[in-house]
């Protein structure tokens, strides 16, 4: 089964634009991401782009802020106090990477967890790991529901993460667990990957080595997710040696049209859910 990213993100999408309309219906007004862009990066801008685009396309307005690449930090920290500070605003998405002479951790710091749609400020890594309620990363929220489209029985599962960035690997690993998954978290200190990454029912890549994972890590049977992505002289690739391995996993996603799609679709989720909290608490500070 090759597990399409693309049909279920549509599927994301079309629900958030349901519930949108809910919302509407219910508080009188849409909710509202801001981006929040500094500087020059080509890429960064296309991805701001179609982050905004996605949100139109659900009902959910967005705001934009764009500085100049010599930004200060001072200047920025004032922008997101300004944001969280902004009842009119439901989520505040800082693109990253920042120009050098701005700590983008400190900045994401800043951010109010509740409108944190990246999931990435410590405290909402943390709410995390406890296993509360909270805004969670928003690839590795595809990668799980990916795995539910899948059929992943997570329960008592071994669950392999390859991979341990904040970003991706760790909130993988605390939501596969979350799932009663028994986890195992790989990175470049591992020994004997291959044999590790073979017990897994559910193998997760996230290492950003292209093809790392060929059929040697991977299991008779086991669903296989790919977040890798790398540009090529032959187009996209994964993580995963996808032709050599495809044929042994029971699923795969393929690269492109995998994790890829399912990251702007949860954070329309994210920013609605962070809408839906903050009505549930309002006034409740940071
Ligand atoms: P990252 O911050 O570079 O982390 C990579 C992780 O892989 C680290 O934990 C590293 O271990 C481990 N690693 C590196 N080489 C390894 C090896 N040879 N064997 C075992 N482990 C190894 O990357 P990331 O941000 O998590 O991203 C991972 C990949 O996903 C990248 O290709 C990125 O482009 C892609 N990505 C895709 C999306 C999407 O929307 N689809 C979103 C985010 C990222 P150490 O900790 O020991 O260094």
């Amino acid at each position: 089964m090759i597990i399409d990213g693309k049909a279920v993100a549509a599927g994301v999408r079309a629900q958030v634009a349901r519930e949108v309309e809910e919302f509407v219906a219910e508080y009188g007004f849409s909710p509202a991401l801001a981006t929040v862009l500094v500087g020059d990066d080509p890429a960064s801008h296309v991805y701001v782009a179609n982050k905004r685009k996605a949100c139109e396309e659900v009902g959910i307005s967005s705001v934009h802020h764009e500085l100049p690449a010599d930004t200060s930090q001072a200047d920025l920290a004032e922008l997101l106090g300004g944001l969280n500070a902004d009842n009119g605003v439901s989520g505040i998405l800082l693109q990253l990477p920042v120009p050098d002479q701005i700590d983008g951790d400190a900045m994401t710091e800043l951010i109010d967890p509740l409108k944190d749609v990246d999931g990435l400020t410590p405290l909402s890594a943390g709410r995390l790991f406890q296993g509360l309620e909270g805004l969670v990363p928003c690839t590795p929220a595809g990668v799980m529901e990916l795995l539910r489209v899948a059929g992943a029985e997570l329960q008592g599962a071994e669950a392999v993460v390859l991979g341990r960035s904040k970003l991706v690997g760790k909130p993988v690993a605390a939501l596969l667990l979350a799932g009663n998954a028994t986890v195992t978290q790989c990175h470049s200190k591992t020994r004997d990957l291959a044999g590790v990454c073979s017990r897994a029912d559910v193998l997760v890549a996230a290492v950003g080595v292209p093809k790392l994972v060929g059929p040697e890590h991977v299991r008779e049977g086991a669903i296989v997710i790919d977040v890798g992505i790398h540009r090529t002289d032959h187009g996209l690739v994964g993580d995963v040696d996808f032709d050599a391995v495809k044929d042994k996993a029971a699923a795969i996603t393929p690269v492109p049209g995998g994790v890829g799609p399912m990251t702007i679709a949860m954070l329309l989720v994210n920013t609605l859910k962070a809408a839906r909290l903050q009505q549930a608490a309002p006034g409740v500070p940071a």
